[in-house]
């Protein structure tokens, strides 16, 4: 859990460096970990008790049932939970501030190579990214994890980090989720 700790205290200062109006979530952060899937049972709903790891906002838990105590995407969901954005968003900001972490099991570097790889070259990144109506309907597809990551990371670089977090926070915080892919599309036309 240390690893954890000092993780959550760089993020949290690497945004507030860039962006002093940030809200750090206001509530402690419950991290439970589990052995096996059946310790999880009692915290989700019977239809998905089989999930891994998951933030639950509500009560501001991490169950992790794998990565023993040092899950980067959930923590960042908990970073972030101070705000109400959209899935499409929420998801590609895990993904994007925990380095491309859109599963556990890989460095990090890894899965941002994967990500980018897979965008080049695996049809359906592709199509998603071509037509990402198609990354909103339904439930949650790991393309739209990736094609979200990828519109905020290559708008990140273009205007700087100081100026997405205003955008992140100040605009498109209150966008739909196809308004923010449009907004990212067209600024990086
Ligand atoms: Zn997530």
């Amino acid at each position: 859990m240390e690893k954890s700790r000092i993780y959550l205290a760089g993020a949290l200062r690497s945004i507030r460096d860039k962006y002093p109006a940030f809200m750090p979530p206001s509530k402690k952060l419950q991290y439970v970990i589990g052995n096996g899937y059946f310790n999880s049972l009692e915290y989700f709903n019977f239809y998905n008790y089989f999930s891994t790891f998951r933030f639950i906002k509500d009560n501001n838990t991490v169950i992790d049932v794998i990565a023993g105590g040092y899950y980067r995407h959930e923590l960042i969901h908990y970073v972030l939970s101070n705000y109400k954005f959209n899935k499409f968003l929420n998801e590609g900001m895990a993904a994007l501030l925990s380095g491309g972490e859109v599963r556990y099991g890989s460095s990090t570097g890894e899965d941002w190579k994967e990500i980018q790889g897979r965008i080049a070259m695996d049809k359906s990144y592709i199509n998603a990214l071509n037509n990402t109506d198609s990354l909103l309907m339904g439930s949650y597809k790991p393309e739209m994890y990736g094609v979200s990551a990828l519109l905020l990371h290559k708008y990140r670089q273009k205007v700087g980090e100081a100026q997405f977090y205003k955008i992140l926070f100040e605009k498109l915080l209150f966008f739909s989720e196809a308004a923010s892919i449009q907004f990212l599309k067209t600024e990086l036309e």
